[in-house]
């Protein structure tokens, strides 16, 4: 038996998502870049405003400020910690932007297959499909 070569399969499929889908999930994903972006902004604009009150914290409130500097660093890896999985996505979201160019936006990495609209329309940087994905998971 001849096995279906993988770029045929992806040729076939490209048609999928036709240009009016294309340029929805464009803008979607477009639209989460700003989102993320925006969130980002705030998340920075936080933590150097603490930075900034930590640094010109006066020696009278200085015991009172000791107790708090647990809280106040937790915090602030908390935050940080939030923008680093922020610009995880937005790297996949780039990625995602890249896929579509390529037409290769919506085929699941693993098995060549479609991944659903309601899925892409939940996580448009979705490289797999949801039952691809469980299975990674399970691994
Ligand atoms: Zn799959």
């Amino acid at each position: 038996m001849k096995k279906p070569k993988a770029k045929d399969k992806i040729n076939k499929l490209r048609n999928q998502l036709n240009k009016k889908e294309a340029v929805k999930f464009k803008s979607l994903i477009l639209k989460r870049k700003n989102e993320i972006l925006d969130n980002i902004n705030h998340i920075s604009e936080d933590t150097l405003k603490k930075s900034q009150k930590d640094a010109a914290g006066d020696i009278s409130g200085y015991a009172y400020h000791m107790a708090d500097v647990a809280t106040d660093t937790y915090d602030r890896e908390f935050s940080l910690g939030i923008a680093s999985n922020e610009r995880q996505i937005l790297y996949e979201l780039d990625d995602a932007l890249k896929r579509i160019e390529e037409g290769a936006f919506g085929i699941c990495e693993d098995c060549k297959s479609l991944i659903t609209k309601t899925r892409l329309k939940a996580i448009p940087y979705a490289r797999l499909c949801l039952n691809c994905q469980q299975k990674r998971e399970k691994k």
